[in-house]
C-alpha cells in the first residue's frame, strides 16, 4: 500500500480539455459573503447556482478543480442516492424518502440541462445504463422505464457467461466527469465567481461575528462558510471529519482494444452489477474499457496492485475476453484511486451545522446527480427558503468513530463479498 495511486494520472486527465483559468491567492479580496471549501461537483455546482441567484462567492480547492472524486469517477450518472430506497425510507420515513427521490431526479435534470449547453461538448454524454445480475433471482426493476433483458437479448449486449438478468434503461447516462467539471468551472468563472486552486484551507475560525479562513499564509473573512470537501476533508472541517469516513475505491483503464470489445462487450450501455460489492465498467470513446471496483478503508493500493486487481476481476467476469487480451498483449494502461466520503447511513450531510457554517458532503459512490441536487437545495436555503433543506435535516448525524469505523467498513465490505458469492452460488 502507498499513496502513489492518488497522484497517478487518470485517463480523464490524459483526455481532458484545457483546465479553467483560475485566480491566485494574491487576487483575493479581504472579505466575501460566502466561502466554499472544495472544488468537486458539490462545491462547484453550489458556486454556479449562487452566481445565477446573483450572490458572489469564493471557492478554495486544495488541488485542481475536479482533482477529487468528481473528476476521477466512473462517469455514471443515474437516479437515486448511495443508500437504497428501502434504507432511506427506514431512516426518514416514506414521505421524506419520496421528497429525496424527487430531489435526486432534479439533480439528473440539472446535469442534463448543463450538458446541452455550449461549452460542455467534451463531457460527451451517452444515454443508457444496464444493471446486470449474477444471481438466479431477477433483481427489482430499477427504473420505471427499465427493460428486462434475458437470454440471447442479454448476450447481444454482453457475452459474460455469469450474467443471468439485465435491466436496461435510458434514465441514466455516462459522461466524461472531469471535462464536465472543467466546463462548469469555466462557465462559473466567466459568470463572475472567484475560484482559487492549489489553495488548501488549513484553518477555519470564528472571529467577531464572521469566519476567518487561512490558506497558504493568506487569510480572508467570510460571513458564511460551506464545507464541500467530500472524502478529502481533514481536521480543518471540524465535526464533519467525525461523521464522515473517507473510503478509497479504484479504477483501471485498458489499452485500446475496440475489436475485442465489439466481440465481447458490444453494448452502448454503461454496465454495473447488483452485487453489494460488485463492479461497473463502460467502453470509452478511444476503444478502451474503464473498469471500476473495490474499496479499502486503510491506505491506498499502489498503481501496480490496482492493475492486478482489475485484470483479475475482469477475467472472472469475462474469461474469454481476458484470454484474448493476453494473446494480443493488451494490459491495464492507467489505474488510479479516489476517495468517497461516507456517512454511516450512506446519505450526505447537507445543512447548517452551526450559525453560518454549512456542509454539503457525503455523497458516497453516487454523487453525480445527488451533489447538484443538494447544492440546489442548499442554495435555496441560503437565499431564505429554509424549508428546502428539510429532507436532509431528517437524516441523523452519526459518529463514525475514526479507525474503528474504518475497520467496520473493511469488514462489512468483505462480508458483502462473501454474501455476493453465496447469492450467486445458491440461487
Ligand atoms: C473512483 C470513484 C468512482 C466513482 N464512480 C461514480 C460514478 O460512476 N457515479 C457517481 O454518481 N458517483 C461516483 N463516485 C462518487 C462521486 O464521484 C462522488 O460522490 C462525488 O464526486 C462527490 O463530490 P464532492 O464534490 O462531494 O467531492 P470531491 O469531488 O471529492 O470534491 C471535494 C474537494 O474538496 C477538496 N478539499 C478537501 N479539503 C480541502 C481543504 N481543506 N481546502 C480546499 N479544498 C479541499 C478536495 O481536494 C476535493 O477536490 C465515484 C467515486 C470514486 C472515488
Amino acid at each position: 500500500m502507498s499513496a502513489t495511486a492518488l497522484t497517478a494520472t487518470t485517463w480523464y486527465e490524459q483526455t481532458g480539455i484545457a483546465p479553467p483559468e483560475t485566480a491566485g491567492l494574491y487576487d483575493l479580496a479581504p472579505a466575501y459573503d460566502i466561502a466554499i471549501v472544495g472544488g468537486g461537483l458539490a462545491g462547484m455546482s453550489l458556486l454556479r447556482l449562487l452566481g445565477e441567484a446573483g450572490v458572489s462567492a469564493v471557492l478554495f480547492e486544495s488541488g485542481k478543480i475536479g482533482s477529487g472524486a468528481s473528476g476521477r469517477n466512473g462517469g455514471f450518472c443515474s437516479p437515486g442516492w448511495a443508500a437504497d430506497d428501502d434504507k432511506i425510507a427506514r431512516l426518514v420515513g416514506s414521505d421524506t424518502a419520496g421528497r429525496l427521490d424527487v430531489l435526486a431526479l432534479g439533480g439528473m435534470t440539472w446535469m442534463r440541462d448543463r450538458l446541452r449547453r455550449p461549452g460542455y461538448e467534451a463531457a460527451a454524454p451517452q444515454d443508457g445504463i444496464l444493471i446486470v445480475s449474477l444471481s438466479g433471482k431477477p433483481p427489482a426493476k430499477p427504473e420505471p422505464s427499465s427493460e428486462l433483458l434475458v437470454g440471447d437479448r442479454l448476450r447481444e449486449e454482453t457475452t459474460s457467461p455469469r450474467y443471468r438478468f439485465g435491466w436496461a434503461s435510458d434514465a441514466g447516462f455516462q459522461f466524461h466527469p472531469l471535462n464536465f467539471l472543467r466546463a462548469l468551472a469555466r462557465e462559473t468563472i466567466s459568470g463572475g465567481q472567484t475560484v482559487i486552486e492549489n489553495a488548501k484551507v488549513d484553518r477555519i475560525e470564528r472571529q467577531q461575528g464572521c469566519f476567518v479562513l487561512a490558506s497558504g499564509g493568506k487569510s480572508i473573512r467570510a460571513q458564511k462558510v460551506v464545507l464541500a470537501t467530500g472524502g478529502y476533508g481533514g481536521r480543518e472541517t471540524g465535526t464533519l471529519a467525525r461523521i464522515l469516513l473517507p473510503i478509497r475505491t479504484y479504477i483501471g483503464v485498458t489499452d485500446p482494444m475496440p475489436e475485442l470489445l465489439d466481440t465481447h462487450i458490444p453494448s452502448r450501455y454503461a454496465i454495473g452489477d447488483t452485487r453489494r460489492a460488485g463492479n461497473y465498467y463502460r467502453r470509452l470513446a478511444d476503444g478502451r474499457l474503464l473498469w471500476g471496483l473495490g474499496i479499502t478503508a486503510f491506505g491506498t493500493l499502489d498503481v501496480e496492485a490496482v492493475r492486478r486487481m482489475v485484470r483479475k476481476d475482469l477475467g472472472k467476469i469475462y474469461p474469454a475476453l481476458a484470454r484474448d487480451m493476453d494473446r494480443a498483449g493488451i494490459g491495464i494502461d492507467t489505474a488510479w484511486a479516489g476517495n468517497m466520503g461516507y456517512a454511516r447511513h450512506f446519505m450526505p450531510y447537507v445543512g447548517e451545522t452551526e450559525p453560518g457554517l454549512f456542509t454539503i458532503a457525503g455523497f458516497g459512490g453516487h454523487g453525480m446527480n445527488t451533489a447538484p441536487s443538494a447544492a440546489k437545495a442548499l442554495c435555496q436555503a441560503m437565499m431564505g427558503e429554509t424549508e428546502a433543506l428539510a429532507p436532509f435535516a431528517a437524516l441523523p448525524k452519526q459518529a463514525t468513530f475514526g479507525s474503528i469505523g474504518l475497520l467496520a467498513a473493511e469488514a462489512s465490505y468483505r462480508w458483502r463479498q462473501i454474501n455476493d458469492r453465496l447469492a450467486e452460488a445458491l440461487t
